[in-house]
Formats: structure tokens, sequence, C-alpha cells
């Protein structure tokens, strides 16, 4: 199998590599490297059984490949908001390219969706047949319609052209090599907590998220992939179903780290959901997944990661 990873360098693309060569692919990483890094691909260097692009998903490409992951787009609301254009184009260019590469060379295809297609849900825990409340002009629109129109363009293929497609809509994920300044929260937390900063609680820190460890969240996009049948190509959440609230999450970090960490609060960013779970009923019945590791180890694998990253070991 010779298997093309878009966003290859990034921090899920990279863990997405280590599988599959372990699974004895061949992979193409390929990465603009806008978040991603070489360093987090740097330990496959020496392995023939590994070849970085360094490319920009806008701009077409062709390669001769049996199964594409399009994962090429910022996914911290920091980064997609700093060129909200480039996101968009980004996330429709980037997946028409790749669908039209899909097409051409008849290999599968699958695209990283999101729980944001689902916007400020309304329905509470989200499932797959819930259409979302996203807001299509605000400051998240340019990643989450960017990603719904991605969607669109999948489904649209694969009832024109016959293409084999399969949508996972990634729920939370954190893990060991979310950039130090990727801005999101758990990432964010652990750095002002390592570096004995204050943590910053956006608004009064009582809106939710679910939180998946990155290995979990990596065996689910595998098998995903590796699903056949008919509902193959029906959009499938990927996530883990505890719910807690920023300030509970501060308080999960300061457990594993040994002490009280202090907090500051920031406003809130606009449009920001206010909860967020996913029903995983359809990936657990189709794919048999679930997620494994508990909050408090991934938390300490993620911290361990940091510590090191910070030179603090
Ligand atoms: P990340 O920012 O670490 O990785 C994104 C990668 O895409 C980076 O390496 C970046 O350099 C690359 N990239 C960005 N624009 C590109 C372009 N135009 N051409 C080529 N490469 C480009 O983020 P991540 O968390 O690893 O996210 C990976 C994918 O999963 C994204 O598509 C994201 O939307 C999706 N996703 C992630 C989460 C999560 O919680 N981690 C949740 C939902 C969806
Ligand atoms: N958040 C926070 N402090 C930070 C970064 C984020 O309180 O330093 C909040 C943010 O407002 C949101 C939640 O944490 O309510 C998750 O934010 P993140 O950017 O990680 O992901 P998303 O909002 O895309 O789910």
């Amino acid at each position: 199998m010779r298997t093309l990873v878009t966003g290859g360098a990034g921090f899920l693309g990279s863990h997405l590599v280590d599988r599959l060569l372990k699974d004895g692919h061949e992979v193409i990483a390929l990465d603009n490297l806008f978040t991603g890094s070489k360093a987090n691909i740097a330990h496959h260097h020496e392995n023939p059984y590994f070849e970085f692009i360094r490319h920009d998903v806008v701009q077409p490409i062709l390669l001769e490949v049996d199964w594409i992951f399009n994962l090429a787009c910022p996914a911290s609301p920091i980064h997609y908001q700093f060129n909200p254009v480039k996101t968009v184009k980004t996330s429709v260019m980037g997946v028409l390219n790749m669908l039209g590469m899909a097409k051409r060379v008849k290999c599968r295809i699958l695209q990283a969706s999101t729980s944001e297609v689902y916007g400020d849900p309304l329905d509470h825990p989200q499932k797959e047949t819930y259409w979302g409340n996203v807001n299509t002009i605000g400051p998240r629109s340019c990643y989450d319609e960017g990603k719904r129109v991605a969607e669109t363009l999948m489904m649209d293929y694969h009832r024109q052209s016959a293409v084999d497609i399969r949508i996972i809509r990634i729920f939370n994920t954190y893990g060991p090599r979310m950039a130090v300044g990727d801005g999101r929260v758990a990432s964010n937390f652990i750095v002002q907590a390592l570096k004995d900063e204050k943590l910053t609680v956006y608004g009064d820190g009582s809106q939710t998220r679910c939180f998946c460890y990155v290995d979990d969240l990596i065996n689910g996009m595998v098998a995903a992939m590796e699903h056949e049948g008919e509902d193959a190509h029906e959009p499938i959440n990927l996530g883990n179903i505890q719910e807690i609230s920023m300030n509970q999450l501060v308080e999960e970090i300061g457990s594993v780290i040994g002490r009280k960490l202090h907090i500051e609060h920031k406003p809130l960013p606009g449009d920001d959901p206010v909860r967020r779970r996913p029903d995983i009923s359809r990936a657990k019945e189709r794919l048999n997944w679930q997620p494994r590791t508990p909050l408090n180890e991934g938390l300490t694998h993620t911290i361990t990661y940091f510590k090191e990253r910070l030179g603090l070991d």
C-alpha cells in the first residue's frame, strides 16, 4: 500500500504517519509546514518507505497512491483565523485537488472533518444526523464552513463519480506533538502550568468539551479508512465522551502536575461553542471503536512531552 497523508507534519498527521509505517505502508507526507514541523517526522528521515513533500494542497499535484488521508488544514482557532481566506482555500481547493487525484488514480480518500460542522450545537450530544448550527459570517466560519463544503464535495464526488470516500468528524484531540504555540486549550494550559504562568481561561470556564487522546483517535481514523460496506461513505464521529468544563480541565491538569494552578480570565472568543460532546454509537457499531485512554493518563503523557520540549527535564 502506498499512502498519502496531507498535513503529515502536523500533530495528528505525524502520529498517523508513524502508525501507517508501522503497519507496513509506504508513506508520503505532504505538508506546507504552516503549523506543522519537520521535527514531527524527522525520526523517519532515513526510512526508505517514507517520503516528505513540501507542497500546498491549494495547488494541484498528481501522485500514484492507494489511499489518501486529507488532513491538511490549520486546526487551532488562532492559526485558522490568521488568514481566513487561505483557510477556506485550504479546505475547499485542497479537498478538490485531492478528490481530483482520487478520481483519476481510483484510490480511497478520507477527509478529516470536524465537530465544528455542528457549530454551536443545539442538539446534545451531537449525532451524525444533526445538521448543525453554524454562523456563516463569524470568525470561526472560515474553518467551519470550509470543512462543511469539504464534506459536500466528498459526497458529490462519491455520488457523481463513484469516488471511494470516508469522512470522519474529529472532536477535540490532544497529545504529544501539539506545537508549543498551538493555541488550543490543552497545550495552552499545560505549557502555562509548566512555565508557572497563570492559565488563561476564556470566559467563565463553564463551556464544555470532550478530550480524546491522540492514540485513540488514530486507531479510529485507521478503522474508518479500513471499514468496508454500503454505509462506509457516511460521516462518523470520533471523540471521547467524557464531557468536562474548562474549569474542570484546569483541575485535572493541576492534579496530574501535583499542585494548585492559578488562572486568569480572558474574554470568550466570538461564537465559541457552549457545549460539545459526540454521540459515538455509530463508531462503536460500525468500527467497533471507542476511546480507551483516561484523561489523567493522556494528560500525563502530554505533560511529559511538553516538559521535554520546554527543556524542563
Ligand atoms: P495541525 O495544525 O497540527 O496540522 C495541520 C497540518 O496541515 C500542519 O502540518 C500544517 O502545516 C498543514 N497544512 C495547513 N495548511 C496546509 C496547506 N494549505 N497545504 C499543505 N499543508 C497544510 O492540526 P491537527 O490537530 O493535526 O489537525 C489535522 C486535521 O485534523 C485538520 O484537518 C483538522 O481540521 C482536523 N481536526 C483536528 C482536530 C483536533 O482536535 N486535533 C479536531 C477536528 C478536526
Ligand atoms: N480556551 C481557553 N483558554 C485557552 C484556549 C482555549 O479557555 O487558552 C477555551 C476556548 O474558549 C474553548 C475551549 O477552551 O471554549 C476549547 O478551545 P480550543 O481552541 O482548544 O478548541 P475549540 O474551541 O475549537 O473546540
